[in-house]
């Protein structure tokens, strides 16, 4: 069931298999099973012309892209606003990097306080398109939150799986948007086939990341964005747990470049924690291998088993970049370095970006002349224990008595 006609078929992404978008929806290859993740390809000539109605349109957010995305309309969308994220220069940690063409993209900014939102808002608009009421997913937090809460804005059920271990704050999420919360005694990646054989068993509509389709599709707009804020860009960076994300931002660039608004793609950085770096692995082999221990604090790239693996890893090939990986402590201070000089509080896998971009930097990839992109991905408020373990300072005890606030202000050497 096709309802863009600029959509034109569904490539597989690991055998490379061509299939009609005609047909009825499909999450994976019919070959290659939940491997075969699959790409949706479009009349390029025909994104060219309606990129000319997209910058006429005045839209905001995911709306502005409603041609360029596999779905009816943009009525189609969730009505909160997801997208349209600043692109913020940050001079003071510029200074700080030696890079003065330095932009962070705020997509902690989204409804939810993820980036996740792009996703769910894509595979809200096909569940609409073809009237139903329930979606499930499988999560370490943010993807689950995202879609409860873009769930509620259009009146959809959404039964949720998440790992046990999932920080508080995003449980509450949940909770508070009003999801049937299912909290699994086991890892995101039990989560994850929990929430299949659920689709399996009751037919249920999964917004899995990767499994379904429109994640990649909704989380490409993400550099249609970046393209219309700054035209020429040589670098991103974003941290990787599954591989969506910068699979998804990949996309973006591709059908830029297949519909021939950009003459060459940005190098694409991958950023994993040392803890869990399956991708990083793979890129550095040239085979998968995954990783049932995986384990890093930074909760939303803690992900053994990638499951956009393939276009996670041709993405960067293809366009010269690298995979990175950091320790958790690196994550923290540069939590912290983000926090402290641009005033962007990010949650540990937000703040994983910047912490590979320091890295990038000491091992030469990255230099003065380079304009470049690091996206933040969530909200710091997400995780206070993530953020508590950070800080190191502590807030200053005093009495109430203001004939003593001078002496104790001495006391905590402030004055
Ligand atoms: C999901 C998520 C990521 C990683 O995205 P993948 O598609 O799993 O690679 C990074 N940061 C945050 C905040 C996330 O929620
Ligand atoms: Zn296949």
């Amino acid at each position: 069931m096709n309802r863009n006609p600029l959509v034109q078929s569904l490539r597989c992404a690991a055998c490379s298999g061509l299939i009609s978008a005609a047909g009825e929806f499909l999450y994976t290859c019919p070959h290659c099973g939940p491997a075969g993740t699959l790409e949706t390809l479009y009349d390029y000539e025909g994104l060219a012309e309606a990129w000319l109605r997209v910058q006429a349109s005045g839209e905001r957010g995911l709306r502005r892209y409603a041609s360029w995305l596999p779905i009816q309309s943009a009525d189609s969308l969730p009505p909160l606003l997801v997208g349209d994220t600043p692109l913020t220069r940050v001079p003071r940690l510029s200074q700080a990097l030696g890079l003065p063409n330095l932009w962070i993209k705020e997509d902690q900014r989204n409804p939810t306080g993820s980036f996740k939102d792009r996703a769910s808002a894509a595979v809200i608009a096909a569940a609409r398109d073809r009237s139903i009421g329930l979606i499930t997913a499988a999560s370490t937090g943010n993807a689950a939150s995202s879609l409860a809460g873009l769930g509620a804005s259009v009146g959809l059920r959404t039964v949720i799986f998440v790992p046990a271990s999932a920080p508080e704050a995003k449980v509450i999420q949940l909770l508070v948007y009003g999801a049937e919360v299912l909290l699994v005694n086991g890892t995101y990646d039990d989560a994850f086939e929990l929430s299949l054989e659920a689709t399996r068993q009751f037919g249920w509509f999964n917004r899995n990341t990767g499994y379904n389709p429109f994640t990649l599709e909704g989380k490409k707009t993400v550099s249609l964005e970046i393209f219309e804020q700054l035209p020429h860009l040589d670098a991103v960076f974003v941290s990787v747990g599954d591989g969506c994300i910068i699979g998804g931002i990949g996309k973006g660039f591709q059908d830029l470049y297949r519909a021939g608004l950009i003459d060459r793609l940005p190098r694409l950085y991958g950023v994993q924690a040392d803890g869990s770096s399956v991708l990083s692995k793979a890129h550095r082999r040239g085979y998968l291998e995954a990783d049932p221990g995986a384990c890093t604090y930074a909760d939303s790239i803690c992900v053994g088993e990638p499951r956009v693996a393939h276009q996670a890893l041709q993405v960067v090939k293809e366009s010269g970049g690298q995979f990175l990986t950091v320790s958790d402590d690196e994550i923290r201070s540069s939590q912290l370095q983000l926090a402290r000089l641009t005033g962007i509080f990010a949650e540990p896998a937000g703040a994983t970006s910047v912490a590979g971009l320091n890295k990038a930097l000491q091992a030469g990839f990255i230099g003065p002349e380079d304009r470049i992109v690091s996206v933040v991905t969530g909200h710091g408020l997400k995780d206070l224990r993530g953020a508590i373990s950070a800080v190191q300072t502590k807030a200053v005890q005093i009495g109430r008595q203001p004939s003593q606030l001078a002496d104790q202000l001495r006391l905590a050497g402030i004055v």
